[in-house]
């Protein structure tokens, strides 16, 4: 069984003013992360001020949408019955240095190992918003039921 994205009558991320050029950049097909224009350290969540040297000079870049699996799991009782198991939520370490979290897709469970070479694909839910997944860099992109509605 292949790992598919969760995308169908599941909760949906809810953007705030800080995060919005993020979903922006989903809905772009750009996986953006935060890099402090001051001393370069990036950043996942949103912030006005680096972590690392306080300036407020944090800027939003795009990635390169390439990275490895950190850190995974494989979810077999959903939480809500929504969710089609399994699934895989997942740690990536972008190669720009952060970690995201998001979901592996397009492979099967046994699969999935650390380092695994990862890349980012962009999948429309049924709310309207764009969410991104990683996919197996090595293998071939997946065709997603398409859902009732189109992108942001
Ligand atoms: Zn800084």
């Amino acid at each position: 069984m292949i790992l598919q994205p969760n995308v169908v009558g599941v909760p949906n991320p809810v953007p705030s003013a800080d995060s919005r050029p993020y979903w922006d950049g989903c809905a772009a097909g750009e996986l953006r992360i935060q890099r402090c224009a001051s001393c370069g350290h990036v950043n996942v969540l949103p912030s006005r001020w680096c972590a690392a040297c306080a300036a407020p000079s944090m800027r939003w870049v795009a990635t390169s949408g390439s990275g490895s699996l950190y850190s995974w799991t494989v979810v077999w009782r959903p939480q809500i019955p929504a969710f089609t198991v399994p699934y895989a939520p997942a740690i990536v370490m972008l190669d720009e240095g952060a970690a995201v979290m998001s979901a592996v897709v397009g492979c099967a469970v046994d699969e999935l190992t650390d380092g695994l070479r990862l890349t980012v694909m962009f999948v429309p839910t049924d709310h309207g918003m764009v969410v991104p997944f990683f996919r197996p860099a090595a293998t071939a992109p997946i065709t997603v039921p398409s859902t009732t509605a189109s992108p942001t």
